[in-house]
């Protein structure tokens, strides 16, 4: 889960978790000994949380993108999606965390498009569209997408455009922190 100290958000009017909980799989939490991937021991399906009134600060802070943005229609809502957004409040770039049991979530219609349209939104302003499964992270880009495997703290993503025999061409890697 997102450090909730750079995640402040507060939710839209008319926008509720009501039956999903997803963010309480797909994210680690330290605080309750969650990782990412696993339904937190604390999660009741379809209902919310056991410990509601003491949950961790990271998970009280934590609204994802869907809550806090109404130009997310009703599809991107992440039980119904099965994916996490949030965006990051240093880089902008826009995270898409998956749930591993959809593994394929994001390349269905409409949100594959969608990311596309994002991706390609994003360049100019050199920020990137991640897709995230537990650790490992593929970057979005307009024809393609690439996988960078686990990243480390501190790696960086770089992307640059490179002359190719039909024009500008993106490439983008991951440079190592160490
Ligand atoms: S993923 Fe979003 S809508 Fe779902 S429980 Fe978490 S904050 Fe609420
Ligand atoms: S403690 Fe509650 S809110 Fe936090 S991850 Fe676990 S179930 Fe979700």
């Amino acid at each position: 889960m997102p450090d909730p100290a750079t995640v402040t958000a507060t939710p839209a009017p008319g926008r509720a978790c009501g039956s999903c909980t997803l963010c309480c799989k797909v994210y680690d939490v330290p605080a309750v000994a969650s990782v990412a991937g696993q339904w937190c021991r604390h999660t009741q399906a379809g209902r919310g949380c056991a410990i509601h009134q003491t949950r961790p600060d990271h998970c009280r802070a934590f609204h994802c993108l869907w809550m806090t943005e109404t130009w997310l229609g009703p599809e991107w809502k992440p039980e119904r999606s099965k994916m996490v957004l949030s965006l990051d409040p240093v880089s902008r770039n826009m995270n898409v965390q998956v749930d591993p049991g959809q593994a394929n979530a994001w390349r269905r219609e409409p949100y594959y498009g969608q990311l596309k349209r994002w991706a390609a939104a994003s360049i100019p302003m050199r920020r990137h569209v991640l897709v995230h499964l537990n650790t490992a992270t593929t970057v979005v880009l307009p024809d393609r997408d690439v996988a960078l495997g686990i990243l480390a703290p501190g790696d960086r993503i770089v992307m640059r455009e490179r002359m190719g025999p039909g024009g500008p061409v993106l490439e983008v890697e991951a440079v190592r922190a160490a």
